[in-house]
């Protein structure tokens, strides 16, 4: 720490690169803090640091599984979080002089690279804007920020009381909610469910621009007695709340009744959610998709046959490309490529598709003659026959969808109860519809990937990185992730983009399929670390799912794929 002091001194005043000289190891005592890599200037990206503690001094049973492991890296990265903005002063001069930071995680709970519990340390990653006065080095506030606030900011936000702050009694609790969640996910295919929504669970949230939870008037959520299902948890013991079965589950109810709120309660259920959030027992299959209209996008060979016909010009749909889909083409081709990378839950919101993907009614049907599109109404019960999928389907407008719904899920006032019964005598007083796909549908064929049409060069660099939560880019080319609505934070669209700059490195030719299955194998038994770009801190990055990695090459417009037939 001396030595850190007496570097400091001497630099100070030079020009910034001086801060070269504190790059590397120094011993604090108690932890040692690494800097990794110095910022070239005060207004560059910021500088990365790491800090591994001598020892493990927590309680083992916080990190004695994986699962328990990844939900206490969380829990530490919010406490030091905390910290950092109780103790860090920030602004210490020019750039991003003074600012201290780790990754902000959102709601949910993922494998992420701020944080490392290992059995004999615990090692925080941050980023630091190393302080300048204009342009060059300003030692005194930088011994302020490195000598005095960075250990604080490890009291308080990685050693446990009485030394430090953190309390581990919130620990064990955080962990344990996770755990249960996790458990509660997986009992869902042996209790013939698809996603279960506990009693109490606090849906709504703090508005559209905030995943928090609605804090004024939010209505606990309550199941229907024909639906409630019990599950006994390894900590909370014995809760109870709705199963949603597999098979076509309609919500219906009036515009404003919590139908949309619900489904995206969904969407999310297949993260686990840090206590508080509300929605900590709310889960869904890991695999559930959202899928929407998003007219616009680009398309890639996908083969869209089962929903959508010959179109106009004889074009055929089994190697479907385009760079402008329409709303209808569109939310085919998200559902074909959702089957493709593996999925057993289709979740829809009529608010977020196309009308005539969705139905057509029979003034239509006498209108136009040539229609290439298999309604969705028609697809939703051979989607669960044939391939086992189900679907939750939202609708306010569309009451055809009643014929053919398991079960209906009425919401009045945010409540939910059971309309089944009522929408039988409800379809018996109508004509029944007449279908028009047939009663089969068959997978999508499968696509192979070609690294070769993607171009990483921007300038002189390689340059495969995210830009925020909603986009990465690749070389020159910018990829429009601003639709996939399951994407939690812009760690996870770091990851992917890293993952995707080293798949189009190795240049292999792949399918769809093994691409996503062996990118992630890799993760799960490297580590994200394994994605970083140098020794050290690896940047900031969250675990994606499967399902967003290959949203996320299926929007990249320059991509050729197609089937390999
Ligand atoms: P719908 O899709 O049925 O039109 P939304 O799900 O969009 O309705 O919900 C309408 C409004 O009601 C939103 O502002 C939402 O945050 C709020 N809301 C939803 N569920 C609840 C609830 N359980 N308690 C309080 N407010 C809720
Ligand atoms: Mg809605």
């Amino acid at each position: 720490m001396q030595r850190l002091k007496v570097k400091l001194d001497r630099i100070d005043h030079r020009g910034y690169g001086a801060y070269r000289d504190i790059s590397g190891a120094h011993d604090f005592g108690s932890f040692t803090l690494f800097i990794d890599r110095v910022q070239r200037d005060p207004f560059a990206p910021p500088s990365l640091i790491r800090i591994r503690t001598r020892e493990n001094p927590f309680d083992r049973v916080l990190f004695e599984n994986p699962v328990r492991r990844v939900a206490f890296e969380d829990f530490l990265t919010r406490s030091v979080g905390r910290a950092i903005r109780r103790i860090v002063h920030g602004n210490r001069g020019s750039g991003g002089s003074g600012r201290v930071e780790i990754q902000r995680p959102s709601q949910v709970v993922l494998p992420r690279t701020s944080m490392v519990v290992a059995p004999d340390y615990v090692e925080a990653r941050m980023a630091v804007g190393l302080p300048a006065r204009g342009r060059s080095v300003d030692a005194r506030a930088a011994s302020t920020m490195l000598l005095e606030e960075l250990p604080e900011v490890v009291r308080r936000g990685l050693v446990p009381a009485p030394q430090g702050s953190v309390e581990e009694e919130n620990a064990r609790l955080h962990v344990e909610a996770v755990e249960d969640a996790n458990y509660l996910r997986q009992r869902l295919p042996g209790l013939g469910l698809v996603a279960f929504v506990a009693d109490g669970a606090v849906l709504p949230r703090e508005s559209g621009a905030s995943d928090r939870p609605l804090s004024d008037g939010a209505v606990p959520f309550e199941s229907p007695e024909e639906y409630r299902v019990e599950v006994d948890l390894p900590n909370a013991g014995l809760i109870s709340g709705m199963g949603v079965h597999e098979g076509v589950t309609l919500v219906a109810g009036g515009g404003f009744h919590g139908k949309s709120t619900l489904l995206s309660a969904l969407s999310w259920g297949v993260y686990n959610h840090a206590p508080g959030d509300g929605r900590e027992l709310v889960v869904a299959r890991e695999d559930a998709v959202k899928v929407r209209a998003e007219d616009g996008r680009s398309v890639s060979g996908v083969d869209i046959s089962a929903m959508i016909g010959v179109l106009p010009g004889e074009r055929t749909t089994e190697n479907f490309s385009t760079p402008n889909a329409s709303g209808s083409t569109s939310q085919a081709a998200n559902i074909a490529e959702a089957v493709e990378a593996g999925t057993s839950l289709l979740l829809v919101d009529e608010d977020t598709s196309a009308t005539n993907f969705m139905i057509r009614d029979e003034r239509m049907r006498e209108l136009v003659k040539r229609e290439p599109i298999s309604p969705f109404i028609d697809l939703v019960r051979p989607l669960h026959r044939s391939l086992g999928i189900s679907t939750v389907v939202v609708v306010g407008g569309v009451g055809d969808y009643l014929d053919v719904a398991d079960r209906v899920i009425l919401l009045e006032y945010y409540k939910p109860s059971d309309a089944t019964p009522r929408a039988r005598e409800v379809t018996e007083q109508f004509p029944p519809r007449a279908p028009l796909a047939p009663g089969e549908i068959y997978p999508p064929r499968e696509r192979i990937v070609d690294p070769s049409s993607i171009d990483l060069r921007r300038g002189k660099r390689q340059a495969a990185r995210s830009r925020g939560l909603q986009a990465i880019e690749l070389g020159r080319e910018r990829v429009d992730l601003s639709y996939l609505e399951q994407l939690a934070e812009a760690g996870q669209t770091e990851a992917v983009a890293r993952i995707i700059g080293e798949w189009v490195a190795a240049g292999e030719v792949r399918g769809v399929r093994d691409l996503f299955a062996e990118a992630l194998a890799s993760v799960s038994e490297n580590g994200l670390d394994s994605l970083g770009g140098f020794r050290g801190h690896p940047g900031e990055m969250s675990l994606p799912r499967a399902q967003e990695l290959a949203a996320a090459i299926n929007r990249i417009r320059p991509l050729r794929a197609g089937s390999n037939t």
